[in-house]
């Protein structure tokens, strides 16, 4: 597995390793919270190719999750990095994966792929898979993720890889990063809310009406793991079909938190699409399933999580750097 050591790899490698596999996670870094449970791990920089084909040696299925990243913020300032970075990782991986004579490779795409010209509402249709086209993608690191799909087709029609492409929606959960810059909605309001106190403003992106659809990170590594598992080779959208506003999402925080917390706009902020919503019908049919967390039972895990480790972070040792190959 590569990007087994940020969010979602991580999550993934626990539930692949309880499921009786044997896992190789490989990353330029460690997971941040907590420990590997991958029975081998590699500090790998895969934007080198002879990386990657150590990376994928000996290995039956890929799970492709590493990649430069983060969230609005950082994927609007960054964009020469981030394609650079994710163009070599994902074709060096994929390539290496074909020499290497793997089985079965997953990518990981996203819900960035979609035209801009279908999201400019709040109250927006969800996306099917076959609105990808003709394209709009997020600039940078949507348009990558839209090519590596293509790549990932062209792989399997000339070459006879097997591969499966999966297009995440917002996934968040414990375990996920919540600041520094790399962080997504869910994490940010979550750390903004917990280091409030009652009563206090906390600064929102935009006006606060765009809306997004949430999944639960269990839910996306069972879908994940059902999807490796079909015989479906064209993407699928992963996420839930219930959207709802950024201001919606700052309420519903402060109410697990038990706080009253006013919200201050800043309009200068990267807030990306206006809405954005998935559409499950493929997925349903496909996975015979669909993610099953409500939104306030992940958010009620994620925020107890964060505001935990905000009050232990305090006392916490500094984590050490590794050398990366
Ligand atoms: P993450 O940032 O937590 O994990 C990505 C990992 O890739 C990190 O641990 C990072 O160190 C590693 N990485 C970066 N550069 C590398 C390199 N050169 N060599 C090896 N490893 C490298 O992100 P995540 O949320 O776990 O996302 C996993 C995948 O899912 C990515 O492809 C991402 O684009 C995609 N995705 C995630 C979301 C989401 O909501 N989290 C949404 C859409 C798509």
């Amino acid at each position: 597995m590569t990007g087994a050591g940020g969010f979602i790899g991580h999550h993934l490698t626990n539930y692949l390793v309880d499921r009786g596999y044997w896992v190789r996670g490989v990353d330029i870094k460690r997971p941040e919270f907590g420990s590997t449970r991958a029975d081998e791990f590699l500090l790998l920089d895969l934007t080198a190719s002879d990386n990657s084909l150590r990376a994928t040696c000996e290995i039956d299925e890929v799970y492709g999750l590493a990649a430069n990243m983060g969230g609005i913020g950082f994927i609007e300032n960054n964009k020469a990095v981030i394609v650079r970075d994710n163009t070599l990782i994902n074709l060096n991986t994929i390539e290496a994966a074909r020499l290497n004579g793997v089985k079965r490779y997953l990518y990981t795409s996203s819900a960035c792929i979609y035209p801009g010209y279908r999201q400019k509402e709040t109250n927006v249709a969800p996306l099917k898979e076959s609105d990808a086209y003709p394209a709009d993608a997020e600039d940078g690191y949507g348009w990558e993720k839209l090519y590596m799909e293509r790549v990932c087709r062209h792989y399997t029609e000339d070459f006879g890889l097997d591969t499966r492409v999966v297009r995440f929606h917002n996934i968040f959960g414990p375990f996920g990063t919540y600041d520094g810059g790399r962080e997504k909605s869910p994490a940010a309001i979550c750390r903004k809310v917990a280091l409030a106190n009652d009563g206090d403003e906390i600064e929102v992106w935009g006006d606060g009406e765009q809306t997004r659809s949430y999944c639960y990170i269990d839910d996306c590594v069972e879908g994940i793991y059902r999807l490796m598992r079909s015989n479906h080779r064209e993407p699928v959208n992963l996420g839930q079909d219930r959207m709802i506003s950024i201001n919606e999402l700052v309420d519903m925080i402060a109410g697990i938190a038990g706080k009253r917390i006013g919200k201050c706009y800043d309009l200068t902020k990267p807030q990306g699409v206006r809405g954005r919503n998935s559409d499950n019908t493929r997925l349903r049919e496909v996975l015979g399933w669909e993610p099953v967390i409500s939104l306030e039972e992940g958010l009620a895990r994620t925020y107890h999580w964060i505001a935990a480790e905000l009050t232990s972070h305090k006392t916490a040792p500094s984590r050490q750097l590794e050398d990366v190959a």
